[in-house]
């Protein structure tokens, strides 16, 4: 769930899953925000990460704690939806799309094929 600082590598893309609120309300919802890893620095054990597109900031090795690779199978990201998919936006009572990425979703597809299950965790973007 969390990420080990020494599993993070320049370039790869980490999740902030938190609650916030919706729009102008008081109601909470999770919302999922990317960060990238810029450079790590393992002297230090820490690394410059840009959350959201911000420039990048110091995130000590505890910060990684707090963030994941993958994000939760369903997210109340709307009060207006019901839970929702970070990958494929698929509401839960529809279950995921036929090409969403989520790992329990590429799992699930691969055991109802019979076909053996390689996985590798998702990637929201890559560094260019
Ligand atoms: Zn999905």
């Amino acid at each position: 769930m969390s990420v080990a600082f020494d599993t993070v590598t320049a370039g790869e893309d980490l999740l902030d899953v938190h609650s916030t609120t919706a729009g102008n309300t008081t109601m909470r919802v999770q919302g999922v925000w990317r960060v990238r890893v810029i450079s790590v620095d393992s002297a230090t054990r820490s690394a410059m990460c840009s959350w959201n597109g911000n420039p990048a900031t110091r995130y000590t090795e505890r910060s990684f704690a707090k963030l994941r690779r993958v994000a939760p199978e369903w997210l109340r990201q709307s009060v207006m939806r019901g839970r929702t998919c970070h990958y494929c936006h698929a509401e839960e009572r529809d279950g995921h799309r036929a090409d969403c990425k989520h790992p329990k979703a590429v799992r699930a597809r691969a055991k109802a094929s019979g076909a053996p299950v390689v996985m590798a965790p998702p990637r929201t973007g890559r560094a260019k």
